[in-house]
């Protein structure tokens, strides 16, 4: 690692290998922060540790983030390898579209794991972490689905909106360390899970239901991520939700398209 290199900040991304937690991650890099990405083991791993392979400022793992033991012992690790852990995004996630007469408890409960128990046990592992530092900040990715009631989203949904509040009362118990917890609520961002998720007439009501008429690029959820990790730009931020949804959140009917 070069003397600059050492002295950067460090991120931690779960989730870190695609879409918004990988676009985060060279966001964060591009600004000269260090990364370390986590995610499960796979070919979207694979790609990343390569990708990565001659950046001294990343490290990439494979780990389970509702693999409590797994993780607290890699966060360790990664403080001993690439300093203090100065922020964390809590991007793995997992997503269902599916009626909730259909919806089988076992996908409910899988979705509660890591959605909510896994986020939880990374803020956990890293706060405690940080708290020896009286200095971080943690960012959660939530959804605009934990803030309202779209269709299909009972276990997905659910999962969001514990997400948020998860993140106000991680605020409150971790003010007192220095730590700020927030959460972003992006609407529906052109990423991997997407892309397998939504089908053409979701992609249609999605564009008939955001005032904006689009989906979000990755790059615009990670530009919030950044700004919300850096207590220099968000530094009195803390217990937040930031919407970034193309105005879906705040909408109530809407012009259609074209008027
Ligand atoms: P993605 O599928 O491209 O990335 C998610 C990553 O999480 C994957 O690489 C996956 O392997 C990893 N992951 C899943 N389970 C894991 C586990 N148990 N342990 C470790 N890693 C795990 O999806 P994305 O669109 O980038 O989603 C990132 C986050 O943003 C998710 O929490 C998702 O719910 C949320 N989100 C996405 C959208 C969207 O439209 N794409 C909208 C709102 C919220």
């Amino acid at each position: 690692m070069t003397a600059s290199a050492a002295d950067a900040r460090l991120c931690v991304i779960t989730g870190g290998a695609s879409g918004i937690g990988r676009t985060a991650a060279e966001l964060l890099l591009a600004r000269g922060w260090k990364v370390a990405l986590i995610d499960l083991p796979g070919k979207t791993l694979d790609e990343a540790t390569d990708a990565f392979a001659s950046n001294t400022a990343v490290r990439v793992d494979a780990c389970n983030v509702t693999d409590e033991a797994a993780v607290e012992k890699l966060l360790a690790a990664v403080e001993a390898s690439h300093g203090p852990i100065a922020g964390v995004v809590n991007s793995a996630g997992i997503a269902a579209d599916i009626h909730t007469l259909d919806t089988p408890v076992d996908l409910f409960r899988k979705i509660l794991d890591v959605n909510v128990i896994g986020s939880f046990i990374v803020a956990r592992a890293a706060a405690r972490l940080m708290a020896k530092h009286q200095h971080g900040a943690i960012v959660n990715i939530a959804s605009i689905s934990g803030l309202r009631g779209s269709k299909g989203r009972v276990a997905y949904g659910t999962s969001k909106g514990a997400v948020i509040t998860m993140t106000q009362v991680l605020a409150n118990d971790l003010a007192k360390y220095g730590i700020r917890v927030n959460a972003i609520a992006p609407g529906p961002v052109e990423t991997p899970m997407v892309k397998a998720l939504h089908t053409d007439a979701d992609r249609k009501l999605w564009r008939t239901f955001v005032p904006m008429r689009r989906y979000a690029q990755p790059e615009e959820i990670a530009s919030a991520i950044a700004f919300l990790v850096d207590g220099t730009q968000s530094g009195y931020i803390t217990g937040e939700v930031i919407a970034v949804d193309g105005g879906f959140r705040g909408a109530g009917i809407i012009l259609p398209e074209g008027a």
